[in-house]
């Protein structure tokens, strides 16, 4: 994304000509920073070798998982829906773990049936669970347990998972118990450790501390884990941070861990590859003023969007027409739905702007789309890519007779 003479261009196309055909709210997409997040993230942790499996919670449009497996990718799913349409974008089994605290016996048996390389288990009843449909389907299960580090990933708290008040994972004493238990089971294979700390982490000093509990496990177990899931949560840049996670340090830290343990890594990240590929085209409808702030109505809104309402994530905002008239006063960029928390950003100045004008939300690729809904009984935002100077439409548009 770059401005030219003041007009806004994702991958060389003007956002306007793109707003023309394909109207607003849309989410679109750049294949080119797809296709750069991930030859970054090999690049990172390319030492280590690792199975990089994509987070389908972050971004379950087909097509995005389609050049996702194409990249080389598996895939971390945690439903039957994720995995229906990992499988359905050609992602090879072989390459896709299955999480989630809740899985259903019908989800259990799916995977167990598509022969998907881990279903990480977070509780003993879920063991017992997938014990019993190994004996049903007459085929031994391969899973990896899924620690509880109690590690404080120092994110915002609604998006960390890894302490021993989150509902995530086992403690240590149940993995050892559980080891114990299951290590010459004929119905489940143990054959990985795992984790997931959170989100949006900055800092690899919870990574580390992870690790530490990991390799407690293995000392106290003496088990030899085939492989290492290390989960995602890899922390991008906003726009606000004021350090970002330095992947030389934690890379090196692997290393050390896989020469003592030889294991294979897995990771799971999801943000870290499709947080900045994704923008939210909008236009705005109103400009309100009142005594103090200037709301700024846009045709999205938190059913659209919902991170800024749900956890007050910042998301930078510019226009697709670039002014050097400052207007100096409170802009409120704000939705249309019926709620106070319906605001993607409040700024202290802000360039002119006129009813009408088009408006980009930044960095939306992660948890944008997938967290979205039809509250207020709204259509909601369309999706396209830009791919070698083209535009695709990669998901239809809804009507309003479908969703009423
Ligand atoms: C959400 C989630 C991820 C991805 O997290 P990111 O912060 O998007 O990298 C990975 N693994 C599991 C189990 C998750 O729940």
């Amino acid at each position: 994304m770059n401005y030219n003479k003041n007009k806004l261009f994702i991958d060389k196309i003007a956002v306007d000509k793109i707003i023309k055909r394909f109207g607003t709210p849309t989410y679109c997409y750049s294949y080119n920073q797809l296709k750069e997040n991930i030859l970054n993230f090999k690049k990172n942790f390319y030492k280590i070798n690792p199975l990089i499996c994509f987070a389908v919670k972050a971004n379950n449009n087909i097509k995005i998982l389609n050049e996702i497996g194409r990249l080389g990718l598996g895939a971390d799913v945690v439903s039957k829906g994720e995995l229906m349409a990992a499988l359905r974008s050609n992602i090879n089994p072989r390459k896709i773990v299955f999480s989630g605290v809740g899985k259903t016996s019908n989800e259990i048996e799916f995977a167990a049936k598509k022969n998907i390389l881990l279903i990480n288990v977070e509780s003993r009843s879920e063991l017992i669970t997938i014990s019993k449909i190994s004996n049903k389907i007459s085929k031994s299960i391969d899973i990896g347990l899924r620690l509880n580090p109690n590690v404080d990933a120092k994110t915002i708290k609604e998006i960390t998972t890894g302490k021993n008040s989150n509902k995530f994972g086992l403690n240590e004493k149940e993995v050892l118990d559980l080891l114990d238990e299951y290590k010459n089971s004929k119905f489940v294979n143990i054959k990985c450790l795992s984790v997931h700390i959170g989100s949006q982490i900055t800092s690899h000093t919870p990574y580390l501390r992870t690790l530490n509990a990991m390799q407690k496990i293995i000392d106290k177990s003496k088990f030899r884990f085939e492989y290492i899931d290390l989960g995602g949560g890899m922390g991008i840049n906003y726009g606000q941070e004021n350090k970002l996670l330095n992947y030389k340090k934690y890379s090196n830290h692997i290393s050390k861990f896989i020469k003592k343990n030889k294991v294979k890594i897995i990771f799971e990240p999801g943000r870290s590859i499709v947080g900045s590929t994704g923008y939210l085209l909008t236009k705005i409808i109103y400009i309100k003023k009142t005594n103090k702030v200037n709301f700024v109505i846009l045709d999205t809104g938190m059913n659209d969007f919902i991170r800024p309402a749900l956890y007050k994530a910042y998301h930078r905002i510019i226009p697709s027409k670039k002014s050097k008239k400052k207007i100096f006063k409170i802009h409120d960029f704000v939705g249309p739905i019926c709620e106070t928390t319906d605001k993607f950003l409040s700024v202290k100045t802000f360039q002119k702007l006129n009813e009408q004008d088009n408006i980009v939300i930044c960095d939306v690729g992660a948890y944008g789309k997938v967290l979205s809904s039809n509250y207020n009984l709204r259509i909601g935002a369309s999706e396209i890519m830009v791919k070698n100077s083209k535009v695709l439409r990669i998901r239809k548009k809804e009507n309003l007779n479908s969703i009423i």
